[in-house]
């Protein structure tokens, strides 16, 4: 979002409590989205702590601001409600979707958790009990700015499981087919399980890496014709220019006049080189990228928890199963965090891995 769009959004979330009110507003769910400690220190004021920042003390209401002198009011043009835009324009809107439906677990458990991961050397899991919790799966959009011979802008979205990090982009389509309450008011629905939104935020970001690397390629592909038909052209011209030049060389016997072309030479070589390079970086795609919204959902996640024996040892795993989209969540590796569809006891028997331990040592 662009800062008008910002201030616009303000002002319309306002309308008909007036301008102070769309500020807290503003600011206390941007506060919200940046993780920050927020505590509501005396009625109209609020403590603010932001990650990695100085505590600050804030009020939206001018007198509270006139009464006393430690805290800062936030307004129009104050610093505090800037640096608030600029968090925003980098992050968009973030919107809270809640889906609130009953959710019972697949039938036949048993069968089915088998083929959800394969335990290695352990016997076939059983499960032990099942139960639902809320989830959140975190949907970004960002918009992607390739730039190369021409700039070009696509849209591109990832979604991530915000307990477990998982990559749930192939789901998105699955989350269009519920009814969600939209902007579900937390003061209503509280929040109870832990999720990590920030590093959600970043799992999106490498999650969305195939995607940039299928369109730079494409981009490389359809430029490769016009690349390599300039280099040719460009070596052509420097191959017949050093070819007269050393012609002339070999020709004449005034050492001066020799010297000048070889001179000449050098410096066509070194300017050849130069312009192999420009037309190299000139098809080089580079690319930025811009979160422009983001959609928490909320929803009833089926936890199952399996036990596991090997040998003389038991072990309890917990499955996660997604009922809105009748799937699987994806198993992740507890040491190197990628999907798995193989599990291990660590040498530590502490945790879980895919095998990557083993080759890691
Ligand atoms: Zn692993």
């Amino acid at each position: 979002m662009s800062s008008t769009e910002v201030l616009n959004h303000i002002s319309s979330d306002g309308a008909g409590h007036g301008a102070g009110y769309a500020i807290q507003s503003f600011v206390l769910d941007t506060l919200d989205v940046l993780g920050a400690a927020v505590e509501i220190a005396e009625y109209g004021v609020y403590d603010v702590l932001l990650p990695g920042e100085q505590f600050q003390r804030i009020t939206f209401d001018p007198e509270i601001s006139q009464e006393r002198d430690d805290c800062e009011l936030v307004t129009y043009g104050t610093p505090f409600l800037e640096s608030m835009i600029g968090y925003a324009k980098t992050l968009g809107r973030l919107q809270v979707r809640r889906l609130d439906t009953r959710s019972d677990p697949p039938q036949n458990l048993d069968d089915k958790v088998t083929n959800v991961v394969h335990f290695v050397k352990c016997k076939p899991p059983k499960v032990s009990r099942t139960w639902t919790e809320e989830g959140f799966l975190l949907l970004c959009q960002f918009v992607v700015t390739f730039h190369g011979d021409e700039v070009t802008e696509a849209c591109m979205t990832t979604v991530i499981d915000c307990q477990t990090l998982a990559d749930v982009t192939h789901l998105r389509a699955r989350l269009d087919e519920h009814w969600f309450t939209h902007n579900a008011d937390p003061g209503l629905y509280p929040i109870s399980t832990p999720y990590r939104l920030t590093e959600s935020v970043s799992r999106a970001c490498r999650a969305l890496q195939p995607q940039i690397e299928q369109v730079i390629g494409r981009i490389q592909l359809e430029h490769r014709a016009a690349r390599e038909d300039e280099l040719a052209k460009s070596r052509h011209y420097y191959e017949t220019t050093i070819l007269k030049l050393e012609k002339q060389l070999s020709s004449t016997l005034d050492a001066a006049k020799a010297e000048r072309i070889r001179k000449k030479i050098e410096a066509t070589i070194l300017d050849r080189d130069h312009r192999m390079e420009d037309i190299a970086r000139a098809y080089e795609v580079t690319v930025d990228v811009h979160l422009d919204q983001a959609i928490l959902y909320r929803l009833p996640i089926v936890c199952v928890e399996v036990q596991l024996q090997q040998r003389a040892d038991t072990f309890s795993y917990v499955l996660h199963y997604y009922p809105f989209a009748s799937a699987w969540a994806p198993v992740m590796c507890e040491t190197c965090h990628e999907p798995t569809t193989r599990l291990e006891r660590g040498a530590s028997s502490s945790s879980w891995h895919c095998g990557c331990e083993d080759i890691g040592g």
